[in-house]
């Protein structure tokens, strides 16, 4: 009763400390305010926790997953984001039982592609990169290369200008754009072309300047985009997720486009705060609702630090804590646990927080934000329609919880590279 309701989460924040961050060599755990960088890691009873849950978890997703659509190859609900977690579970732990399984996966969506989707979460392009990268971490060369081939022959409908393929993550070009980097990130540079790329960026620019100019808004926004007709701001559907695929390094844009056209254009989404900290899920929606990393700060907060480390400037920075706070306040979602619209994506933010900034305090929050996926099922929340999925269920715990424990090199999947 000392506290507010505001100093409340401080309070236990620096309290709860205790139990999870310690001295990595001695075991002595120490005060929030007082450690020092580097020398306090999580707390190796915390680890050992975490470790345990996943076993429990994996073993539940295997059983659950047996009444799955088999049919379902998307990265974002169905089998390619299985063959994802996998992966994931094969680089943290090296344990070569997991590359097999990934294996297993990534052949039973190569065998379901229909050819409707372009992109990595949704589309065929997710289960094609991601059977190059299995393939080619085994060493099957001719297989690797095969997917390969298939990948880069979707780019025709991708650059195409009268295709009436979106942009956004999802569904459009920038989720195409993803699977080349992710290629190249893990295969190896040049594996997909620097032409092919150029060739897919310039065409999400074309689209960005012609509904730019269409709605009168090239100074104040020169990339404007929309889906169904609608200018989402977010992750998933929206203008963040494009703008931070146009701003990776593998993407290769000019640094004078980065300036004269993303940038203001990351600044035109960064006016559209609310004093929350928050994010509009559009840019025609006033009310301060959703923070899920598909619409809010937690899909917002990749752009904004994504732009900090290209621009330079303290103010994206700024803006990025700001999603920190309002993550922190408002981020335990009863909608799941899962990574499109749940606490572990959400949680996320805090590692990439962590990250650009080195504060213990993101990390202890992703902790949090952890510790809230250890007691999965226990908090009445909505079970959602793919229960063991890597986007909406318990495949994105658990990657989140395999990624809290090595924080250093934690990735969200099909998103940052
Ligand atoms: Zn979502």
């Amino acid at each position: 009763s000392l506290f507010s309701v505001q100093l409340l989460p401080m309070y236990l924040e620096s309290f709860c400390v205790l139990a999870i961050i310690q001295n990595a060599e001695t075991g002595t755990v120490c005060s929030y305010l007082t450690f020092k960088q580097q020398e306090y890691g999580i707390a190796l009873a915390f680890k050992k926790k975490v470790q345990n849950k996943i076993k429990d978890l994996l073993q539940q997703m295997e059983e659950g997953l047996k009444t799955a659509d088999p049919h379902d190859f998307s990265a974002y609900t169905g089998w390619t984001g299985i063959a994802l977690l996998y992966l994931q579970l094969h680089r943290v732990t090296g344990e070569s039982s997991h590359l097999q399984r990934a294996l297993d996966y990534v052949k039973r969506t190569l065998r379901n592609l229909n050819g409707r989707r372009v992109t990595f979460l949704c589309g065929d392009a997710g289960p094609l990169a991601v059977g190059a990268v299995v393939h080619h971490k085994l060493k099957n060369q001719a297989e690797s290369q095969e997917c390969l081939t298939r990948l880069l022959q979707l780019q025709r409908s991708v650059v195409s200008s009268d295709s009436d393929i979106p942009d956004e993550l999802l569904y459009g070009r920038a989720g195409y754009l993803y699977a080349l980097l992710y290629v190249n990130k893990e295969i190896g540079p040049n594996t997909v072309d620097d032409a092919v790329i150029a060739k897919v960026v310039g065409a999400i620019l074309e689209s960005g300047k012609n509904l730019s100019k269409e709605e009168k808004k090239t100074e104040r926004c020169p990339l404007l985009y929309e889906w169904h007709k609608k200018q989402y701001v977010g992750a998933a559907h929206g203008l963040a997720g494009i703008y931070y695929m146009l701003m990776q390094p593998g993407a290769k844009v000019s640094q004078e486009v980065l300036t004269e056209l993303v940038r203001p254009s990351v600044d035109y989404v960064r006016h559209k705060k609310f004093r929350s900290g928050n994010y509009p899920s559009s840019l025609s929606n006033e009310t301060d609702r959703l923070v899920h990393w598909c619409h809010g700060a937690p899909g917002v907060v990749h752009v904004l630090l994504m732009a900090h480390k290209v621009f330079k400037e303290e103010k994206y920075l700024k803006d990025a804590v700001d999603c920190g706070e309002v993550i922190w306040q408002r981020g335990l979602l009863r909608k799941g646990y899962g990574i499109c619209h749940g606490t572990a994506g959400n949680g996320y933010s805090f590692l990439s927080l962590y990250h650009a900034t080195q504060e213990k305090k993101y990390l202890y929050r992703a902790c949090k934000f952890a510790e809230w996926c250890l007691d999965y099922g226990t908090h009445g929340c909505r079970i959602p329609d793919r229960p063991y999925s890597l986007f909406e269920g318990m495949a994105g715990a658990i990657h989140y919880l395999s990624d809290v424990v090595q924080p250093e090199t934690s990735c969200f999947p099909a998103f940052e590279l």
